[in-house]
């Protein structure tokens, strides 16, 4: 049932992930294909003008009556002076369009790491700033002003996909207890043996009920169809599993902190080595 219950936490996450990213891909979407039809009806105008353009040429080699006024009338017609004024601008947000797609795509790919089943090398450094980028839609959405300090820490041994899942629960739970405009701390730091995370909002916090319940599976305070109730103890099992330990700390009102301690692996296999 554990490996059940990790399987329906990473289909949740992955449909909120999902919804973040269709959202973040619709607005340069949006862009490019707005900008692409304002040029295809400015440009298929400049075609137009010139077929009667050459029309006109023809008319002019017979010489009929009437002719200047004809000429008059393109000179007034071939006035280009907004596309040539807009031109430049449409070409360049259409150009950041698509530069944030492709953003958008690699902080995906980084995110999912789907190549890396085994343990490896993190960069915990990486793994939060793309996990705040793969948030970018929630954080903006809110105004939340992140603020990070990142001190280098040896890189840890370890699952990268489900070390990036843990950030993203305990970010997305520290963005969603925000209040608009709230600034949210991300600190990493080295300790003798260890890498220390630590998340701290300063949104709702927790009554003490709620904090002693916040690693049991399904217990949610969320409204139905927004929260699993899985986010923490899905992070709590992953963080275990590692060999480091996370713990909260909370006032109701005032704001949590989220502490995640990851042991490098010198610790760990000098741990395992000693004996009993
Ligand atoms: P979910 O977010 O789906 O409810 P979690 O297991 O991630 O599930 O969290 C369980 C509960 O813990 C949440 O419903 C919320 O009440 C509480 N919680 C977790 N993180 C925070 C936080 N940063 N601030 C306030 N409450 C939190």
């Amino acid at each position: 049932t554990q490996a059940a219950l990790v399987e329906s936490e990473k289909l949740a996450s992955l449909g909120q992930l999902a919804a973040g990213m269709a959202h973040e891909i619709n607005n340069p979407i949006a862009f490019v294909t707005n900008n692409l039809a304002v040029l295809r009806r400015d440009l298929g105008e400049i075609v137009a003008l010139v077929d009667k353009y050459e029309e006109t040429r023809q008319y002019i080699r017979e010489a009929p009556p009437g002719l200047m006024d004809e000429l008059a009338q393109i000179e007034s017609d071939c006035d280009f002076s907004w596309l040539r004024d807009h031109l430049p601008e449409l070409l360049r947000s259409s150009n950041d369009g698509l530069s944030r797609v492709r953003d958008i795509v690699n902080n995906l790919r980084d995110f999912a790491r789907l190549d890396q089943a085994t343990q490896d090398d993190v960069d915990l450094g990486r793994a939060i700033t793309t996990t705040v980028e793969v948030l970018r839609h929630e954080i903006d959405e809110k105004q939340i002003h992140i603020d990070t300090d990142l001190q280098p820490v040896p890189t840890f041994l370890g699952r990268g996909d489900k070390i990036n899942h843990v950030l993203y629960n305990v970010l997305l739970n520290a963005i969603q207890a925000s209040p608009e405009g709230a600034s949210l701390k991300i600190r990493l730091s080295p300790l003798p043996e260890a890498a220390r995370i630590e998340v701290e909002d300063s949104g709702s916090g927790m009554d003490s009920e709620t904090l002693g319940r916040v690693f049991e599976p399904f217990f949610t305070t969320k409204p139905v169809g927004t929260g699993t109730g899985l986010g923490m103890s899905v992070s709590y099992g992953i963080v275990r599993d590692h060999g480091g330990t996370m713990s909260l700390e909370s006032q109701l009102n005032c704001g949590t902190t989220v502490t995640i301690d990851l042991p490098l692996a010198s610790a760990r296999s000098s741990k395992s080595e000693s004996p009993a």
